[in-house]
């Protein structure tokens, strides 16, 4: 016997997602729970994978397996395929192992040609429901399959309504079978074939082109920005067809069984009387809301209702449903695990906990770490809401606001992305080939389309705001502009837009960041009874801390000293400082800046009340601190009563043809240690002070960019020194760490030698990545993005810890570290300490904590508690 390729509807389960795809494992949950489905069978991603390696060719086996699980269908609808006494039409239906919305074609009411469609039209004595499955299925069938541009049959379709004059239910049996002739001609015209009339083709070559859909450019643009595998394949589901068109009995619609905008509890969305297939997501008409059904159809909508719930309850989690009702009959076509805004999804994993369907530990691993960022997006300024006009309001389909130039296309909106330029994608309504004007749009506005709409669920997904169905708009593409209620937005003219509450403005708004809700402080309070690994903040100043510790930051992993130098007219003292020719007009400078670091520091201390300090001594290349051109260089000159030339020969002579090699770091400290040791002292009489006020301190004091322990070594000397005279002269002690940053491959390759001076380890992995790779991150920009798309590099390693390399040396870092010294606190303070992905891999390392900037620290904590319960789940 060769190998199976097929499954009928009811031979599969949930857990086949892998081999049937999300959509085929979903149907065959359904119809083995009982669930009303019409029946079917799904090919499996097997055979497209396999269709792919034989260069495009069914598989041994596919197509007479595909014909047998017919029969079936047959059996079970007392329907014939291809008999116009009693026609069986299917849907061809794409589904892989994620859900790629509007990714995928699906093809209806395969199966019509001349004479089933009078077979159907005699047999439901409804020649236009009949006429007008024929016109779709040929509109389908040649977009899809045979690759026809679709605005060639929605312009005749277009024509037909006399352009916006009547609606598509409105259009006559004869109209529409007109149509449908047309379509035939558009056809052979477009594609040079004619349109198959024989059933068994447009099945075979409908299957072929789900096939191919997986590899289609909109297909695999989602994949790779959502990070899924090409290899997985998409399985094909052929199913018998229901009728949502039949009349005004019969519906279409799509819904969550909570609202996926907020979470709240209510069963949410759409549907259209009348009507077939995509109409909803399209916005062919406006849909009506599910509560509109429960009083035309009151039995149906209970039946829904119920089974909306069983399917929650059976999931555990929300579902996304998708259903026909033909002639007041219920059918399912489809459940899946309901998208949601952030906002949703931490409500709903907090309610399901509370209504005991889930655990504690399941709500944390609910939540995608990602997605919590969401929460923390801005929304407008309620100073400059106050007396704002909106220019009109749509349907508020993905929260958040933002502000961008007005763009009406989406490969311009991709192109004025990329010159670092904000956007706003404008359309009528949009479609999965707009998706990369998407991805480069802050935001998203449409003129038509619902709740669930293409634009609404792909703004959702990707976390941007969206306002979807904006009725009043009127856009003209031709000449770049929108009139709104009387005022006109042309290309390039500033919007804001609010998809909390649909509101659309003109002009640029200011925004701030929201509250965040007592749901997500639980969900943050479970998450840190879970998470073994610390959270700490990078901050440099009190307010950053403030923040940082009101997103439960655990103390300050990295404050980079040199943040203030900039303050005020400190930056005066810091260039007299640098311009210094001998160690004592060095010396007289640092005098100066001394009292203002202890200041600083002392708020640090304050605001973090007992929780660890790590304050890294001076840093960066020098020259970053001075002017360049020379009329400021004049300025700098008289205030330091200096001569002009010698100041800017001064200044010449420190230029560096690779700064990030150069003179810095560490390096800065042992050749100029007056700076170490007034850094070291403004650290510890800050800590004096703060502890005599009666508040605890904890500092850590932090050597940057060490390759040699004999480097840390004199470092460490100078402040050791300095603690013991600052504590002696106050007669008071503060214990404190010294240690350093692993951000050379060779400190971590001698971690074992730098462990015997340094107490604690912080992983610079942003160095270190540039370091081990030999990339600059400032330079990179140019073929660094290119790398990723092509896949060269997996992810930017600036962004996620390359783990196979970077991580390496971390993971050989801490191992020599503690080889040493056994209980050698280590973490980490790069970009990274606030991605998902690497903070995992940090835990798997056995890091003590990561370091993020504050805004990312509950997305540390949630990816930290989620690799501590991944932990317990290997342990099984
Ligand atoms: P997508 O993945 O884009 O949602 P689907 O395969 O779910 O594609 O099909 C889209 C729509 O087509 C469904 O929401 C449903 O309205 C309609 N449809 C799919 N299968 C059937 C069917 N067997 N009978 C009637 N309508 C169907
Ligand atoms: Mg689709
Ligand atoms: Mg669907």
């Amino acid at each position: 016997m060769g190998k199976k390729w097929v499954y009928l509807f009811r031979e599969g389960d949930a857990t086949m997602r892998d081999l049937l795809g999300g959509k085929g494992a979903g149907v065959a949950e359904m119809t083995r729970t009982g669930v009303p489905v019409p029946p079917g069978f799904t090919i499996t991603t097997e055979a497209c994978n396999t269709y792919y390696e034989i260069g495009g060719k069914f598989p041994e086996g596919l197509w007479e397996q595909a014909l047998e699980a017919l029969k079936d269908i047959e059996a079970q609808t007392g329907k014939k395929f291809g008999d116009p006494a009693n026609p069986l039409l299917v849907a061809v239906r794409s589904g892989a192992k994620f859900s790629m919305p509007g990714m995928m074609d699906t093809v209806l009411n395969l199966g019509l040609n001349a004479s089933t469609r009078e077979g159907l039209a005699q047999l439901t004595a409804n020649p236009r429901f009949a006429a007008d499955a024929y016109r779709r299925f040929i509109q389908l069938f040649g977009k899809i399959v045979l690759g026809v541009e679709g605005e060639r049959f929605e312009h005749v379709l277009d024509e037909a309504k006399g352009h916006g004059q009547r609606q598509d239910t409105d259009l006559s049996a004869e109209e529409l079978l007109q149509i449908a002739e047309t379509f035939k001609q558009i056809i052979k015209s477009e594609a040079g074939v004619d349109f198959p009339e024989d059933p068994q083709e447009q099945l075979r070559e409908a299957i072929a082109a789900v096939f191919r859909s997986w590899n289609g450019r909109r297909a695999r643009d989602y994949r790779r920005i959502n990070k899924i595998s090409d290899s997985l394949g998409t399985g094909v589901n052929v199913q018998a067809m229901v009728f949502g068109n039949m009349g005004d009995d019969s519906a279409t619609g799509v819904a969550f069984t909570r609202n996926p905008a907020t979470g709240s509890s209510e069963i949410f969305g759409e549907y259209l009387v009348n009507a077939q297939g995509e109409d909803v997501v399209a916005g062919v008409r406006t849909p009506q809301p599910i509560s509109r059904l429960e009083a035309t159809m009151p039995e149906v909508y209970k039946q829904f209702h119920d089974i909306a719930k069983q399917l929650e309850s059976h999931y555990q989690d929300v579902q996304d449903v998708e259903f026909t009702i033909e002639r007041g009959r219920l059918w399912m076509l489809q459940t899946r695990a309901g998208k949601r805004t952030a906002a949703a999804a931490v409500k709903i994993a907090v309610d399901l906990v509370s209504e005991g369907v889930i655990d504690k530990a399941t709500a944390v691993q609910r939540v995608d770490p990602h997605a919590l960022d969401q929460l923390l997006h801005p929304m407008i300024d309620p100073e400059a809401r106050k007396d704002a006009q909106a220019l009109t309001t749509g349907l508020p389909a993905s929260p958040g606001a933002a502000s961008g130039k007005a763009v009406f296309d989406p490969d311009e909106a991709e192109q004025l992305a990329a010159t670092g330029e904000q956007v706003i994608l404008v359309r009528v309504e949009t479609a999965p080939e707009d998706f990369h004007g998407m991805v480069a749009a802050q935001a998203i506005l449409t003129a038509r389309g619902g709740m669930t709409s293409h634009a609404a669920v792909v703004a959702r997904g990707m976390g941007k705001p969206c306002v979807a169905g904006a009725g009043d708009l009127r856009i003209n593409y031709a000449e770049q502009l929108v009139v709104v209620n009387g005022t006109t937005i042309r290309k390039g003219d500033w919007v804001t837009l609010d998809g909390s509450t649909g509101e659309v403005f003109a002009g640029q708004m200011a925004t701030v960041q929201p509250e965040l809700s007592t749901d997500f402080n639980e969900l943050m309070s479970w998450s840190d009874e879970f998470r073994t690994m610390g959270v700490r903040a990078n901050a440099d100043v009190p307010h950053d801390a403030e923040m940082a510790r009101s997103f439960g930051a655990e103390g300050i992993g990295l404050c980079r000293t040199e943040h203030m130098f900039f303050e005020g007219n400190r930056i005066d003292a810091v260039r007299e400082m640098i311009i210094a020719d001998t160690p004592e007009e060095r010396r007289a400078a640092l005098a100066k800046i001394e009292p203002l670091q202890q200041g600083d520091f002392e708020g640090l201390f304050r605001v973090m009340h007992g929780l660890p300090v790590t304050i890294r001594t001076l840093d960066p290349p020098l020259h970053e601190f001075l002017p360049h051109d020379d009329h400021e260089i004049e300025l700098l000159a008289k205030k330091l009563d200096a001569d002009f030339k010698k100041v800017k020969s001064k200044i010449d002579s420190m230029h560096e043809s690779n700064p990030m090699l150069g003179f810095r770091g560490c390096r800065l400290g042992i050749i100029y240690p007056e700076i170490t040791e007034m850094q070291a002292r403004a650290i510890f009489k800050a800590a004096v002070k703060v502890k005599q006020e009666g508040i605890d301190v904890q500092p850590e004091v932090m050597i940057p960019l060490v390759g040699h322990v004999t480097e840390l070594k004199p470092q460490e000397e100078i402040v050791r020194q300095v603690a013991k005279e600052v504590f002696a002269e106050a007669g008071v002690e503060v214990p404190y760490m010294l240690g350093t940053m692993i951000e050379l491959p060779r400190a971590a390759l001698t971690a074992d030698e730098i462990a015997e001076v340094a107490e604690f380890f912080s992983f610079g992995t942003n160095d270190l990545t540039q370091t081990a790779l030999g990339l600059s991150r400032d330079d990179s920009g140019r073929f660094l993005p290119l790398y990723v798309e092509r896949k060269i590099m997996a992810d930017d390693p600036f962004q996620t810890l390359d783990q196979r390399g970077v991580g390496q040396l971390v993971r050989i870092g801490t191992e020599r570290g503690r080889n040493t010294r056994a209980n050698l606190k280590v973490g980490i303070c790069g970009e990274h300490g606030g991605d998902p992905a690497s903070v995992i891999f940090c835990h798997e390392v056995g890091l003590n904590y990561v370091s993020c900037s504050p805004f990312r620290v509950p997305i540390a904590r949630l990816a930290a508690a989620q690799a501590a319960l991944g932990d317990s789940k290997r342990d099984k």
